[in-house]
This record gives C-alpha cells, structure tokens and sequence, in this order.
C-alpha cells in the first residue's frame, strides 16, 4: 500500500481537472496530485487528431454507460465518457460556446451566488484553449450552402463567431478550440497540460482509478485508489480534494464513499457518511433527433470535424435564449435509424433538432455496492409533463425540412432518408423522432450547486460539499441547468473559477 501526502488532491484530469490542476501549480509551493483514470494523451494522434473523434465511441477509451429502459425514447442510447488525459475534451468535437448571460441568470436565480454571467464573464477571457471559428479551408461546400440555405429559409442572421456576442437565433460555422493549421485538439490537457509536464509539483497518477473517499469525521482527507498494476494507493490532501470525475463519475465515488441519499445507500449496504439526498438527481443532456437526406453524389472531403455548421432558432420570442439548436453533419447520420429499419445511404448529410433548455429531469444511482459495477443512469427522455422536449423535435423536423427545400442546399439532395416525406403528422414525427433520438453527449447536473436552504443542492456556490469539510466539486455535474448551447467551455469556466477559490486567503499573489 502506497501512502503519499500532496497539498491537493484532483480526481479526474479531464475537463476542469486539467485547469485546476495547471491553474494550482502555477504556484511552485503547491504540490497536486491528479488522480485520472485514462493514460495520456501526449504522442496520441488518434486522441489528438480532432478529425478521428468517431473513432474514439466505444472504443478502449471510452468507459461507455449504458441508459436504462427509456420508455418514451431510445433506450439504446450508449454515454460516451472518455478515458483519457483531458477527459471529454480529449475526445469530444470541441465546439465551443461561451454560455449566454440568460443561462448564468439561471443559475444565479438558483441559489448559484456569484456565477451570474458578469462575474463568469471573466473567466471566458482567461481561457487557454485555441478557440476560433472554423478555418476557411475546413468549410465544406454543403456546409457553407446549409447555411445559407437556413437564412434563406427562416431569415436567421448569418453568424461568424458566435461567441462575439450573445444571440438568440442564428446559422453559421461554429467556433472551435481547435489549431486549424493540423486539426490538434486544443482540448483541456492540450492547452493546460502539455507546456507544463515538467513542472516538478505537478504529479500525474495515470491509469489510476479512485474508488472511495477518505475521511476524518466530516474533514476529507484523501483518496483511495488503484493502479493499473493493481496497487493501491491511499493519495492524502493536506489542504483540499477537487473532485472533477465528471457528471457520471462524481456522484458515483460520492455514492461509493458513503455520501448520498441515505435510503439508497442503506438499501445496497453501503454505510451513510452524510444523507445528501441531491447525489445523482437532476440528471441532464441535450438530446436532439434526426434527419437524413441521400445527396445526389459525393460531398466535398474538406472539414473539421464533419459538423463544422448550426442553427439556433428562437420559435417562442418569451423565451430567454434559442429554444431549438440544429447541428449540421456532413455525414449521413443513421446509427439509430438503422435499428429502426432504414438504410444508410452511400452519400448524405443529416440535421439534428437538438432542445437546448429540456425540460425532463433524469437520475442517477446505483444498482450495486461494488464499485466497479457500472451506475443506472435514467435520463426519463421526453418525460416532461407539458411535452415540451418531444415537441421541440417534431419542430425541429419540419424546420429541417424547410432548410432542406431551399436553395442553394435543396440541389444537393436527392431524397429523404428517415423519417421520409410520408412521415408528417405530429403524432408519427414524435414517434419517429424519440425513436432515434440520440445524445451529443452532454451528461450534467447530478451534484448541483443550489442555495443553503435548497435540499437537493449537493455542492454551495463555493463548491464545496455541503456538510463535509476539505472536499470540492467541478466538474460538469455541479450545473444547477444546461447551457442552452454545447457544454463544455462553461466546464472550462467552472474549472477556472474553482481554481480562483482554491486560491488560499492571504496567498501573497493576491495581495500583489
Ligand atoms: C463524444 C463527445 C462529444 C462532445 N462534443 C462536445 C462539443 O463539441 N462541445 C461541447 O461543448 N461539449 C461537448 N461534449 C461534452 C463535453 O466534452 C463535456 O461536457 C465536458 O468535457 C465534461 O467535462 P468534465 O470535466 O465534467 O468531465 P470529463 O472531461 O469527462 O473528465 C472526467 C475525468 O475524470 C476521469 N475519471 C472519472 N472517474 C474517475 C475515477 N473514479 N478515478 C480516476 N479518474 C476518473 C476520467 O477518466 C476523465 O478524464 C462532448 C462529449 C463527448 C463525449
């Protein structure tokens, strides 16, 4: 048994683990261990390549969760978690939205004091990573005529950088942390990590798997964890742990050290440290549908990531950002589809209805005591009482299809593929549509922060867990509500901000 003293201790060096870890050893003072999971992504272009992304689902990186019976949606959908350095952002597409302010207002509104978009503003500004709007030599031609075809079609402004300024609708190619000139990731491990390897308080623990939190009555004091050579290891903290295993992962080791709903805990014979009933609740995702087109021959190679272009749509004008967002794919995305009977086409592009703000709220728990045992993740797709999340999808497909009908885009495509055109009723769209619905990946919410007198607030806004001393949360599970755009710069933000609290009182780079 190997026993080690750092001043931190950071589960998890994905997304926000990367910027703390980097941001806390700035400081030559201070010693991190990061405790992650995966091996490196150094001298990887299979991770580093952002191009090669799809190859990563299900593969050896991947710790791919299944979802439970999904009554009213597609209950094959399989949760893509990478394990790797760099977490998710070693693996996912890298597009990259700033969070608008009315998704900080929400936030704010919850009981999340001091993470209203003037105070996170700042930590947008302090980002390593290379964010920029995809290159000119990565738009492919269908791309650049979707977009113009949506502008067309719903006369949305055409967008070119759409962090440049908040916005409630409009098309365009994305930004993207990305280095255009040989398609390198700027993930969180690229631009927060690589420089710094050498630095000799930075202590990287690889393929090293955290399973159960240490404490002292109420303080937490460390981590135990496995190597791959199957030693373990107790990783203690002088000063603080920094949890940052992901919105699965987190509440997973909190539930396995004992933190959580007591019910559940007592039911499966784990002992109750602290009844923290909101571990593993208010699961979120961004789920979106589908819709093929066969194009009339082959598309353009050139691209990004091959879903370089979207479209916000605001169709209710109370709502406070876009209620719809569309990705564009320059491949024919038929992977659900095709379990529901239809083919892939040879060539073809695909739109993808997405709900930005959904309303369903899932769960996460677990079924066994054994830590290696995967958890239940309940997403309860289109479950909202009002409908709103599955209305939102047959929305999206008849606006597709209007995209679709216009110029320039319309003389690319030859028919539709799924649902096809004889699928036009509400009734049969929403079918269709949560059917094949998939998700992009956006998995948050299940340790939220919330206000002191909120009882399924896991975390305060200082992100600590509330009730236990010496122990922190960042990571993609504190969200109190998703962005209504992609995730992960806001987890980035997060990661940043944490580091600033971390900062000690008195630390005499602040006084300066
Ligand atoms: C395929 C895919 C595409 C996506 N596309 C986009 C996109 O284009 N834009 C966007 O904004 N968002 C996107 N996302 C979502 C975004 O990447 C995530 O929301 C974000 O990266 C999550 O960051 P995190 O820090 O919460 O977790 P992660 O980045 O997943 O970090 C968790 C880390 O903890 C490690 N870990 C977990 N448990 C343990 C343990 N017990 N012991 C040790 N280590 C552990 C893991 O190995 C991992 O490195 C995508 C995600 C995926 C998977």
């Amino acid at each position: 048994m190997s026993d080690r003293t750092y001043d931190y201790v950071i589960v998890g060096g994905g997304t926000a683990g990367s910027v703390i870890a980097s941001r806390l050893t700035e400081d030559p003072a201070v010693t991190v261990a990061v405790i992650e999971g995966g091996p490196s992504d150094v001298d990887r272009p299979d991770v580093l390549t952002l191009r090669r992304w799809m190859g990563l689902l299900g593969g050896d990186l991947d710790y791919d969760y299944p979802t439970t019976e999904q009554p009213r949606g597609n209950s094959h959908i399989r949760h893509s978690r990478a394990r790797v350095l760099g977490g998710c952002s070693s693996h996912n597409t890298l597009i990259a939205f700033k969070p608008l302010p009315s998704d900080w207002a929400e936030w704010a509104a919850m009981g999340a004091d001091g993470w209203d978009a003037a105070s996170m503003d700042p930590y947008f500004g302090k980002l390593l990573n290379n964010i920029v709007p995809v290159d000119e030599k990565d738009r492919n031609a269908i791309a650049r005529d979707f977009v113009d075809a949506a502008q067309e079609a719903l006369g949305v402004p055409k967008v070119e950088g759409f962090n440049r300024k908040p916005f409630h609708e409009g098309v365009g190619f994305f930004d993207l942390a990305y280095h255009p000139e040989d398609n390198k990731r700027s993930s969180a491990s690229v631009a927060y990590l690589h420089p710094y390897l050498d630095r000799p308080n930075l202590h990287l623990l690889l393929e090293t798997w955290a399973y159960r939190l240490e404490f002292d009555g109420v303080r937490a004091t460390g981590v135990r964890a496995r190597a791959a050579d199957g030693e373990e290891l107790v990783v203690r903290a002088s000063r603080e742990v920094v949890v940052c295993a992901g919105a699965v992962d987190t509440p997973r080791l909190l539930l396995h050290s004992g933190i959580g709903p007591r019910e559940q805990l007592a039911g499966l014979g784990i002992d109750v440290r602290h009844d923290l009933p909101g571990v593993g609740e208010n699961l979120l995702d961004h789920p979106e549908s589908v819709i093929v087109w066969e194009t009339r021959g082959p598309i353009p190679e050139n691209s990004a990531m091959d879903s370089d272009a979207g479209l916000f749509v605001r169709r209710d004008p109370e709502s406070a950002g876009p209620d719809l967002m569309f990705h564009f794919y320059q491949v024919p995305f038929t992977d659900n589809p095709e379990r529901l009977g239809y083919e892939r086409p040879a060539h073809g592009v695909s739109m993808t209805p997405n709900i930005p703000k959904p309303r369903s709220r899932g769960r996460l728990y677990l079924t066994s005591a054994d830590p290696e045992a995967k958890p239940a993740l309940d997403f309860r797709y289109f479950t909202d009482e009002d409908d709103h999340d599955a209305r939102t999808l047959v929305d999206g497909i008849r606006i597709a299809r209007r995209i679709a009908a216009a110029e320039p885009l319309a003389s690319w495509l030859g028919r539709e593929v799924c649902p096809g055109p004889d699928v036009t009723g509400d009734e049969e769209l929403s079918e269709y549509a949560r059917k094949a619905a998939h998700t992009v990946y956006h998995p948050a919410g299940t340790c939220r922060i919330g206000a002191e007198d909120d009882a399924m607030a896991v975390v305060a806004p200082d992100l600590t867990i509330r009730g236990l001393e010496g122990i922190r949360i960042a990571d993609a599970s504190v969200f109190p509500t998703i962005p209504a755009v992609n995730p992960m710069i806001a987890v980035l933000m997060v990661g940043e901000k944490c580091a600033d609290l971390l900062a000690p009182a008195g630390d005499p780079k602040e006084a300066a």
